[in-house]
């Protein structure tokens, strides 16, 4: 069950602390994985600035029973063969980090807005392009027509704060020189850490919904 009034509240606790933590124009992109359509709703209605979505079938199931106007981040996982399905309602990929996904975004969804999805941490287990390939990656996607915005990046599994400010300045800074504008770090746990490390973009999902059972 999903109390909107409650998701309201969380909301604007979220957007106090990234305002103490010193975030100025930080979008907060609620995540609604694992959510019902509900969630969406009341994200929408708590005034978030976006939606994050994981999966493509559990994406297109909520499109199907509606969902109110809102942009919507793809911000899972991306394999090339799930992109054409669900290109007409993502409006930013935040987690592009393969050649075949740019080429496939680029051919199902031509000029649409993108973030490289940035392995901060080394760490095995999490997705994301290695910062020293970055680069090349950011030429390709720029010469098939799509639109950079910016970098995301997953924190560090270590709750350690030396780990997290690694992990986030060292995407603040390729944000920088690359000239981009979008910065995409911060989850429940971490986003504090995040904005003041210079996050534009925030992804909360457990914060406004609760724990996930999945
Ligand atoms: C699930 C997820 C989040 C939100 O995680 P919470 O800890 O619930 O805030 C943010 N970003 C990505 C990429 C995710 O997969």
């Amino acid at each position: 069950m999903v109390d909107p009034s409650e998701v309201a509240d969380r909301i604007s606790l979220v957007r106090d602390e990234i305002i103490r933590a010193g975030g100025v124009g930080v979008q907060l992109v609620a995540v609604t994985k694992s959510f019902p359509r509900d969630a969406i709703a009341a994200a929408v209605r708590g005034g978030c600035d976006a939606v994050g979505e994981n999966y493509a079938q559990e994406l297109l199931a909520k499109v199907e029973e509606g969902l109110p106007p809102v942009d919507i981040h793809f911000i899972g996982g991306l394999q090339s063969n799930k992109v054409k399905s669900i290109a007409p309602h993502v409006a930013l990929w935040q987690s592009v980090d393969s050649m075949s996904v740019i080429h496939e975004i680029a051919k199902r969804a031509p000029g649409a807005r993108v973030l490289l999805q940035v392995n901060t941490t080394g760490e095995l287990t999490k997705g994301g392009i290695a910062p020293h390939d970055v680069a090349s990656f950011f030429d390709v996607a720029v010469q098939v027509g799509l639109v950079v915005e910016g970098l995301m990046t997953i924190g560090p599994t270590a709750t350690g704060v030396s780990e997290r400010e690694r992990s986030f300045t060292t995407l603040r800074r390729m944000v920088d020189e690359m000239g981009l504008s979008a910065c995409s770090m911060g989850m429940s746990d971490d986003f504090v850490q995040a904005v003041e490390c210079g996050s534009t973009m925030v992804r909360v999902g457990s914060r406004l919904f609760g724990q996930r059972l999945i």
